[in-house]
């Protein structure tokens, strides 16, 4: 994205002062429904409920502000807000399949993301077939007849496999399928799905577009058709929309998303390569270390990389993980992302080590690199290893 498009919108796009009393911050409209002077106002309301305020679950001026900014920031024509990006995922993904259809979504989706599809879907004649996305051509493989819909998380917020999203939304095209990306890792200003030929873009607003773990909301981007479809059915029914004031925080957050994600993606390059020569790391997966087996697409497809990472140690059991964890000081243990503290999470805490099925390995542990100063998270890292 042109760095001025990117200022303009993140500073004013959508932002009528002349409606709000010339505040130079747009007021938060903390209301539920709005009235109208006459019946033939009201009429042309109602038909119109999506772009004109009448009650709060279907339109909010405070919401709409926030709506244009995240349209513009993924390049897509409409956009909507959601109280959670797993919201926003499964709004996106009902609105395009109905019973007896078929979906094919990268392996290792975000958890709530795979609970969907293989929980709830089922239940209403939705099958779902799980692919290594690694390689674009397993969803041509993948594809039959009753196949509606792709499900893409490029790169995945764990071990951070991508997907070619240019390819595999040539595939989609070729066959009348609609993909669907979570790119909440990235944020827009690191990959625009949109760009590579991809029709709905999710994101977890709680993570990059927030950035200051007090709200938890969700992003869905697209054509307007795509979108109005969605807003018409699962939008007003599920009816998972964020609260006015919650839109307002995201829309400060926002001022600073540029800022934000880069300092923090250039934070996690040092953190990341200090971890990569340390003797006590295992593997490192953060996709722009030239060791990571996708180095290349990952060059290719993003522009940065952002602070999410993992590696694996080298420890003797599972104790020496929980020395190394209860031993920093800089890091939080917790789960989520994207906000300004940095964070630790390791699989130990979810994963059995002595069960041989689990796909995670409990020496797993993810970093998110956020604002605090590199030096003094890697100097805490490097005392923490000490004890492994
Ligand atoms: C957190 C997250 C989600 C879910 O978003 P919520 O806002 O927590 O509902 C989806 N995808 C990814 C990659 C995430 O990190």
């Amino acid at each position: 994205m042109d760095a001025d498009d990117l200022s303009f919108i993140l500073n004013h796009l959508g932002e009528d002062r002349e409606a709000g009393f010339r505040a130079v911050v747009p007021p938060v409209v903390q209301s539920g429904n709005f009235a109208y002077p006459t019946v033939a106002a009201l009429r042309q309301a109602m038909h119109n409920e999506f772009d004109l305020p009448v009650y709060t679950r279907g339109a909010n001026p405070t919401v709409a502000v926030v709506r244009r900014k995240l349209a513009a920031l993924e390049h897509a024509e409409d956009a909507l807000l959601f109280s959670s990006g797993s919201a926003a995922i499964t709004a996106g993904i009902m609105a395009f399949v109905r019973a007896g259809d078929h979906v094919v979504s990268v392996r290792k989706p975000y958890s709530w993301t795979h609970k969907l599809l293989t929980a709830l879907l089922p239940r209403y004649g939705v099958e779902c077939t799980f692919v290594d996305g690694s390689d674009a051509a397993n969803f041509r493989d993948a594809t039959t007849p009753r196949t509606r819909l792709f499900v893409l998380e490029s790169p995945n917020s764990l071990t951070f496999e991508l997907q070619d999203l240019r390819a595999v939304a040539g595939i989609a095209r070729e066959h009348g399928i609609i993909t669907l990306c979570d790119n909440s890792y990235s944020s827009p200003v690191f990959q625009n799905p949109i760009d590579l030929g991809i029709d709905l873009v999710a994101h977890s607003g709680t993570k990059y577009l927030n950035g200051h773990s007090d709200v938890v909301c969700g992003v869905l981007a697209g054509s307007a058709a795509n979108i109005r479809q969605v807003m018409e059915r699962e939008f007003m029914t599920l009816g998972a929309v964020p609260s006015p004031h919650d839109a307002w925080l995201l829309m400060r957050g926002l001022r600073t998303l540029e800022l934000r994600t880069n300092r923090s993606a250039d934070s996690a390059e040092r953190v990341a390569r200090f971890l990569e020569a340390h003797p006590k790391v295992r593997q490192v997966n953060w996709p722009f270390l030239e060791s990571f087996p996708q180095y290349g697409l990952a060059k290719r497809q993003m522009r940065r990389c952002g602070g999410l990472m993992s590696f694996r140690l080298h420890a003797a059991d599972i104790a020496a993980v929980e020395r190394f964890c209860n031993s920093l000081q800089r890091f939080l243990m917790a789960v989520s992302w994207g906000g300004h503290e940095s964070l630790l999470f390791p699989t130990a805490a979810v994963v059995d080590p002595d069960a041989q099925t689990s796909e995670l390995p409990w020496d797993l542990v993810r970093l998110y690199v956020g604002l605090e100063d590199p030096e003094t998270l890697i100097q805490d890292l490097d005392q923490a290893l000490a004890r492994v």
